[in-house]
């Protein structure tokens, strides 16, 4: 049976070794590829995003082949594991199987990461690109019609009304057509997404934690909720620095918008996140203060102490499940012996949960 596993896992660690090495040479050929694209062409973003969707089908294709390969091995582990009874062999092997799952998760985690990056840096490089141009149109000289002095407009984001500082005629200025393009066709948008590419990162990495839990926590929420802040502050901070329309009046009701937004979002996970006060009892082995707090519930205390006892399976304390089904077996009183009961519910859960598969 050992056997039977270890070969499985052997295949799943070539396959992972192979396609991290077919990434390796798609983003190579990538890098050269795109960088061709922009410097043969600044003005126009067509050509840049057609050759970023076809990078990002390769990738998702990688991808696909990572899930197709692991289900199939899954499926095959599910047949060494299923007859098992829950003991210190079937722990063993659920182990190592979390760690091959993760193996997979964390090479299609790197995929996504790559073209996202990728396509934040080059989308990044085309904007700088456009923006030398920019720089270039500035420098033309206008010059007032009526008296013929030089006029200095500065940068033109969009048309505007330019009184002559000589005669004082007012000239209806265009910005040029690299300057439209910047401040219009999302140039800064890309600057600003390129320097808080860090606060993304961590951004995500808190966003899978928090989705990953099937029963979020206050705390939980909080660290999610941070996360987003820190990154939009960053993202606001930076795209101010290349659009002088962006005041720090306009910045921070950006932020306060987009939180606003992250909130009523959220709100469905608010009234999950209670759940948070009656993991900390049972974590402080308030056997009392649960009970109190799952009585709360009414009808539904029963099935709340069980989510909870769920919830503290989920984050490995395996104390305070025991304590919260104690808890829920002394609300529902089920007819068998309260040990024996817990220990049962305890083996079920456990493999439960191992069993899910996202
Ligand atoms: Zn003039």
């Amino acid at each position: 049976m050992s056997a039977a596993f270890e070969a499985l896992a052997g295949r799943w660690q070539t396959f992972v070794g192979k396609v991290e090495q077919r990434l390796g040479e798609v983003m190579a050929e990538a890098e050269v590829g795109l960088d061709e694209v922009i410097a043969a062409e600044v003005v126009d973003p067509g050509p840049l995003s057609q050759a970023i969707q076809v990078v990002r089908a390769r990738l998702h294709g990688l991808s696909q082949k990572v899930d197709e390969s692991w289900d199939k091995i899954d499926g095959e582990i599910d047949a060494i594991l299923e007859p098992m009874d829950v003991g210190p062999d079937w722990e063993a092997l659920q182990a190592k199987r979390s760690a091959l799952r993760r193996a997979g998760w964390g090479l299609r985690e790197k995929i996504d990461l790559q073209v996202e990056i990728f396509r934040v840096k080059k989308e990044a490089d085309a904007a700088r690109a456009l923006w030398a141009i920019v720089e270039k149109e500035m420098t033309e000289e206008r010059t007032c019609e009526r008296c013929g002095v030089t006029l200095r407009p500065g940068i033109l984001r969009a048309p505007t009304s330019f009184p002559c500082p000589s005669c004082k005629a007012v000239h209806a200025l265009r910005p040029g057509l690299a300057a439209a393009m910047f401040f219009q066709g999302g140039k800064v948008h890309s600057l600003a997404e390129e320097t808080a590419l860090g606060a993304w990162m961590e951004l995500r990495i808190e966003e899978k934690r928090y989705q990953a839990l099937r029963h979020p926590a206050d705390e939980d929420r909080a660290r999610f909720e941070a996360a987003t802040l820190a990154y939009w502050r960053a993202y606001c901070a930076a795209y101010a620095r290349h659009d002088p329309a962006w005041t720090p009046e306009h910045v921070e009701k950006e932020i306060a918008g987009r939180m606003g937004q992250f909130r009523a979002f959220d709100s469905e996970a608010d009234t999950r996140g209670r759940m948070g006060e009656i993991l900390r009892l049972a974590k402080a082995g308030d056997a009392a203060g649960a009970t109190r707090v799952a009585a709360a519930r009414g009808d539904l205390a029963g099935s709340f102490a069980s989510d909870a006892a769920e919830a503290a399976i989920e984050r490995g304390d395996r104390a305070a499940a025991t304590l919260l089904l104690g808890v829920q077996f002394d609300l529902e009183r089920p007819g068998d012996p309260k040990s024996a009961w817990i220990k049962e519910r305890l083996a079920e859960t456990t493999k439960w949960l191992a069993s899910m598969k996202t």
